[in-house]
């Protein structure tokens, strides 16, 4: 930088932004570059079936290992990839990389093996998603049943009628469609019998507090009968101890993941587990 030999110019500018704004710069710069230098990649936590105990598929957890910033958590970079428009081409990579993985473990024998994806607002809303989500599966050979999309409720807050149709064009593919951090949204109840979905996921606020006896058991059991109700599958997400899988068990609900069952695995990892545990018990 040269100096402005009336300085007035490089004061402004360092009086005016803060650090914070400084490191928000910094981020958004190493994440547009982040795709290209491969420094993404995806977890893998397992969810399980609440009546059998089998692990029936897994969630991808986008992570992202910077060589200065180390783990920067998808909490963090998420939101910033949607404003900043990146996350078009971060969730496009996401989604084809789950699709690819997933049908390499189905052909290691896992058949039934499904696989579940986070969308995010902006990346719903873009012209060019459904296209995107057929050549996922068009190029990774997985059958669209496998395949479920976890959306949040923000984005049936845009615009209903088109999230509705995008919704349902999604399950005419075959794809199924969860409802993500359900219960922490402002979704009315009366709409929700008309959301073409398949999953209800529980936020696991509700969950990682659940004991007997506290407001959250009310809540909890409230939303399991609720999808019995509409006929959805549900998904307590968050579980941590043996206390609550019982809970949940006992209120019927479908289907678990916590990091008492399991933390997101590395691709790795969840491969050998996979492989070395018999997927009947
Ligand atoms: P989410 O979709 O609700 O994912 C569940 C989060 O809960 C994950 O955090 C997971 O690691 C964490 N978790 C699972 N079990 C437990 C537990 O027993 N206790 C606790 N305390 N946490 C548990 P993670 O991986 O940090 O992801 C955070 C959020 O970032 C996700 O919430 C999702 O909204 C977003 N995200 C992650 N990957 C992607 C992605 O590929 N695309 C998009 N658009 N969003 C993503
Ligand atoms: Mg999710
Ligand atoms: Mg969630
Ligand atoms: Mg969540």
């Amino acid at each position: 930088r040269s100096k402005n030999p009336g300085g007035n110019r490089i004061t402004f500018f360092s009086n005016e932004m803060n650090e914070q704004a400084m490191a928000r710069l910094e981020l958004e710069s190493y994440l547009r570059k982040a795709l290209q230098k491969n420094e993404f990649y995806l977890c893998y936590q397992p969810l399980v079936d609440l009546a059998t105990g089998k692990t029936y598929g897994s969630e991808a957890l986008i992570r992202w290992n910077h060589p200065k910033l180390g783990l920067v958590s998808p909490m963090e970079f998420i939101p910033l990839a949607e404003e900043t428009g990146l996350i078009e081409e971060i969730g496009s990579w996401v989604l084809r990389t789950a699709c690819m993985q997933n049908k390499k473990w189905q052909l290691m024998g896992m058949h039934d093996l499904s696989i579940s994806v986070n969308v995010s607002a902006n990346q719903f809303s873009q012209p060019g998603f459904l296209r995107e989500v057929v050549k996922a599966l068009d190029d990774s050979g997985l059958e669209p049943e496998y395949l479920t999309l976890e959306l949040t409720e923000s984005i049936m807050l845009r615009n209903i009628d088109y999230s509705i149709s995008v919704m349902k064009a999604l399950q005419e593919l075959g794809v199924k469609v969860s409802i993500d951090d359900f219960g922490t949204g402002y979704s009315s109840l009366s709409y929700l019998k008309n959301l073409p979905i398949n999953t209800l996921k529980i936020d696991r606020s509700f969950i990682n507090n659940l004991r007997l006896n506290t407001s959250d058991i009310a809540i909890v059991k409230a939303i399991i009968t609720m999808g019995h109700g509409l006929a959805v599958k549900v998904v307590a997400e968050g579980v941590e101890t043996k206390e609550q899988i019982e809970l949940l068990k006992e209120l019927k609900c479908h289907y678990a993941q916590g990091y008492y069952i399991h933390k997101p695995l590395s691709s790795d990892d969840f491969e050998k587990g996979l492989l070395a545990t018999p997927q009947t018990s």
